[in-house]
């Protein structure tokens, strides 16, 4: 059985009784992002209050499938194993046309790492990990049925406006980071608008729970027997839930479609007449767009604030996890003196260089799955027809391309023979390293890492002398023989080297801070 709604307690902040403290960091919105942004922040020693209007963790699903690298960051925050424990772990995704597969794919077809290609578990269990563990930390002042209803700003701190069920209070932060999600108040307060595609074609999303034996695999139709003319998609999940997307057309009537009497009939055919119990079940339709910028002034957008996309490939959440490990050490540093604000413009440049990612693989996806009538339609539809019989044309089959992290444009030294896989920009590859995970032993400072060899010892940061085996060989060095790597509080990789100074390594450093 799912678990019952949990209930969020409202304790009256002392705000009521006078004002408070300016404070460094306030964070809107305790979903996924903001929770993970204030327990991320607290690893990195900078305190943090945590408001939002909900005073309860609804049980009706919307993620379900969270990527390796979503796990290694949740393994950071302290709930990777419970995470991996309850999930489905799955690699293998299939699309059939009709009752006839047409191709599969691994999403992780190589050893060596330590987390799985993804797992599945309903967005409402993360964020009940996330609360347990953002309990447990002395530095996040968590505030539900806190509503945020205005924002002014100023030139080094904001001020908002806040209702909660005893009265009203203000509350002044030198930084504020808006997670209040895709309807969000901040970015209406300052007038902001999101840019990009919105979709007609509406789908019934559903989860229920059946007694089944189907693999954990991802398993997407285009026009299947079951459900004719449009296309649909399984996903299992923990206590033996299902996920059920069908595709309804642009003109199905959502109220109508939610009808139980409406919506049973449809799943019974995809679950070929088995028992089940519909757990919870929505009409959508779906947008692809984002704010023009994430950062301004003293406010920054994170997760569904600043961008939104369908969830054909799974890089919604994933995507905001990803603005929060690359926003939060950065804004740790400035705080802590040891970088300028100016260094939130990485954080800018990168996030909306990885919303554009996800925005143009999800529209992609999306338009294949619902193709304008004329030349589109007519190109899908052969597309189609010809990948049943010819390999060739399978790659442009396109029911979702998941969620990997982006590879971010970073200038740093590179030294062109290594390889590819461990790019400046990219995170780090895991590898085994004695009986240990190389992703586990970066730690939360700079870190600089030799492999095979010495790593010079610098002042703020880690040294880590990685011996050599086939994993770290393939991923690290290539044909050469040893290799110094500089990776940043995120695990992602700033600069490489084939030999290299002390010098060069804090150049790099101050790059990354940016202090040049
Ligand atoms: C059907 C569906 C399936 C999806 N599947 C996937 C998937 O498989 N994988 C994936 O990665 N993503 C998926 N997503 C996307 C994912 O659910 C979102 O990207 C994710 O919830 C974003 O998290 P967030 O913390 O940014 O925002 P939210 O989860 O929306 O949280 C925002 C929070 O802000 C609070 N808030 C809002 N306004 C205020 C205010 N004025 N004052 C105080 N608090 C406020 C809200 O109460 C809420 O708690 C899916 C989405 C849908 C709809």
């Amino acid at each position: 059985m799912p678990p019952v709604e949990r209930m969020l307690e409202f304790v009256p902040p002392p705000g009521l009784d006078g004002p408070e403290r300016r404070k460094g960091v306030v964070i809107i919105g305790a979903g996924p992002v903001g929770l993970a942004a204030a327990i991320e922040l607290a690893g990195l020693g900078v305190p943090s209050v945590v408001l939002d209007l909900r005073e309860s963790i609804a049980v009706g699903s919307r993620a379900i499938c969270w990527s390796k690298r979503s796990i290694e960051i949740f393994d950071r925050l302290g709930i990777g194993d419970r995470a991996v424990e309850k999930g489905i772990i799955w690699k293998v995704g299939r699309t059939y046309h009709g009752h006839r597969e047409l191709f599969s794919f691994d999403l992780l077809p190589e050893e060596g790492h330590k987390r799985p290609a993804f797992i599945n578990l309903q967005q409402y269990y993360v964020e009940d990990y996330l609360l347990d563990r953002a309990n447990g930390i002395d530095g996040i002042d968590l505030r539900f049925a806190n509503r945020v209803v205005s924002l002014e700003q100023f030139p080094d701190f904001v001020k908002l406006g806040i209702e909660t069920p005893e009265g009203n209070y203000d509350l002044e932060a030198k930084w504020l980071i808006a997670c209040d999600g895709v309807r969000s108040t901040i970015r209406a307060q300052l007038g902001l608008e999101f840019e990009g595609e919105v979709f007609e074609d509406r789908f019934l999303i559903s989860d229920i729970e059946m007694n089944a034996d189907f693999p954990s695999e991802r398993r997407f139709w285009f026009e299947p027997t079951f459900h004719g003319g449009q296309s649909a998609l399984l996903h299992k999940q923990p206590d033996n839930i299902y996920r059920i997307d069908l595709q309804l057309g642009p003109d199905a009537d959502p109220a109508r479609e939610r009808l139980p009497e409406n919506v049973m009939p449809r799943i019974s055919k995809v679950v070929d007449g088995r028992d089940y119990r519909l757990e919870w079940v929505s009409v959508y339709t779906f947008q692809c767009r984002r704010l023009e910028r994430f950062v301004h002034g003293r406010v920054i957008f994170a997760g569904d604030s600043a961008h939104v996309v369908s969830p054909f490939g799974a890089r919604g959440g994933n995507g905001g996890l990803q603005d929060v490990d690359s926003l939060c050490w950065r804004l740790a540093a400035i705080l802590g003196g040891r970088a300028r604000p100016s260094v939130l413009e990485d954080y800018n440049s990168e996030r909306v260089h990885g919303a554009d990612e996800n925005i143009s693989n999800s529209s992609r996806t999306t338009r294949f799955m619902s193709p304008r009538d004329g030349w589109e339609r007519v190109l899908r539809d052969q597309v189609l027809s010809l990948a049943s019989a010819a390999e060739y044309a399978r790659p442009w089959v396109n029911s979702g391309r998941l969620s990997v992290p982006s590879v971010y444009q970073i200038s740093g030294p590179d030294s062109l023979q290594l390889p590819n896989v461990s790019c400046p920009g990219s995170v780090a590859p895991d590898a085994p390293v004695g009986d240990e995970w190389l992703i586990d032993r970066l730690g939360r400072v700079p870190c600089v890492v030799g492999v095979g060899c010495e790593p010079p010892a610098i002042p703020g940061t880690r040294a880590l002398n990685v011996q050599i085996n086939d994993f770290v060989r393939e991923r690290y060095l290539g044909s050469e023989r040893d290799a110094v790597y500089l990776v940043r509080p995120d695990q992602v990789i700033a600069a490489r080297w084939t030999g290299c100074s002390g010098r060069q390594i804090r150049a790099a450093i101050s790059n990354m801070w940016g202090m040049n």
